[in-house]
């Protein structure tokens, strides 16, 4: 439970940051909230011959609406998340999920851009963010670049940032007026990663139909899965039982989850499509202003 020796960095600025991270290549890894890092550190799965530790730098932990975007700086933990005013009034789906990731000690530390660079399917955030059409800034030495993050998780444990590139923050829009959101997620016990877990998010027009729809799964494949079938299908249809029915089936079809002692894959398949059809019936309410 030693990990391997290590050169340990704590840059005071982000360029500071990233130029350490370009400079060291593969031989480095960021840290910021370690909840998954040190683990894997421990356990000799990870060894880095330099942690460039991220937590000093000031100005990071920013949690703020600008516009029709909420800001969500590299440092903020999954515990300003969960206490946000603005989290529990405008992000039913990121509220019900936040309080689901582990336990409180886990979400004291651990970090929501942490959570996604991990690129691990088991994680509750990236399907989560897929759901609510997230992009993801990223730093660099040479600058930086915007990417959704439909094209941020690219295998397992996984994504598309480069050696030397750090998650700088998220960017999520805010949903307009008649949306709600909600994530259900089966686990074996409390503070356990999902058997498999789904975040839907819908927004209604004046009529009560779909006007927008996003479904993401959690351990469902290798990879955090965008269901764009269900999605697709439900875009400007009434949400009635046949049509979330439906949708819950293609979002299964989506599915690509490995059977492990969790569970086997067929009952894998089965909750996603249970999940799909319950989180978008709960998003519909609550775009409707009821289910709390
Ligand atoms: C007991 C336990 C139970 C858990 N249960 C759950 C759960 O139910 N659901 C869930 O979602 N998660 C769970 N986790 C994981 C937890 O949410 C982690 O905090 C998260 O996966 C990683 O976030 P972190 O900030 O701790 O990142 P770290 O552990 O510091 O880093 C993780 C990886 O991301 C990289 N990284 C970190 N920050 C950045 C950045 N800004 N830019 C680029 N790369 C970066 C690191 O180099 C590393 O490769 C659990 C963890 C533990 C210990």
């Amino acid at each position: 439970m030693i990990p391997q020796a290590f050169d340990y960095h704590a840059p005071k600025t982000l360029a500071e940051a990233v130029g350490l991270l370009a400079r060291f290549g593969d031989d480095a890894k960021a840290l910021s909230g370690g909840q998954s890092l040190i683990p894997l550190m421990k356990l000799r799965f990870a060894g880095p011959a330099h942690l460039v530790d991220i937590n000093g730098i000031p100005g990071l932990d920013y949690l703020q609406e600008e516009g029709s975007t909420l800001k969500i700086g590299a440092l903020v933990r999954q515990a300003q998340l969960e206490q946000s005013p603005v989290v529990k009034a405008k992000f039913p789906l990121l509220a019900d999920a936040v309080r689901m990731i582990a336990d409180p000690q886990v979400r004291n530390r651990g970090t929501l851009a942490g959570n996604l660079a991990h690129g691990d399917p088991a994680n509750d955030q990236p399907a989560v963010m897929l759901a609510l059409g997230a992009q993801v800034v990223i730093a660099g030495s040479k600058g930086e670049r915007t990417l959704p993050i439909d094209k941020f998780f690219i295998g397992t444990l996984t994504t598309a940032l480069n050696a030397g590139e750090l998650v700088k923050e998220i960017l999520v829009p805010i949903p307009p007026a008649n949306s709600g959101g909600a994530y259900y997620k089966i686990e074996r016990r409390v503070g356990d990663f999902a058997i498999v877990a789904v975040g839907s998010q819908v927004t209604l027009d004046k009529s009560g139909n779909c006007q927008k729809v996003g479904i993401g799964l959690t351990n469902a494949g290798p990879t955090p899965i965008k269901a764009t079938k269900a999605e697709a299908f439900l875009t400007g249809k009434a949400p009635s039982e046949a049509n979330l029915t439906e949708a819950g089936r293609l979002a299964a079809e989506m599915s690509d989850p490995a059977s492990d002692t969790r569970a086997p894959a067929d009952y894998k398949k089965a909750m996603v499509q249970e999940l799909t059809i319950r989180t978008l019936r709960t998003a519909v309410a609550r775009a409707k202003g009821g289910a709390a």
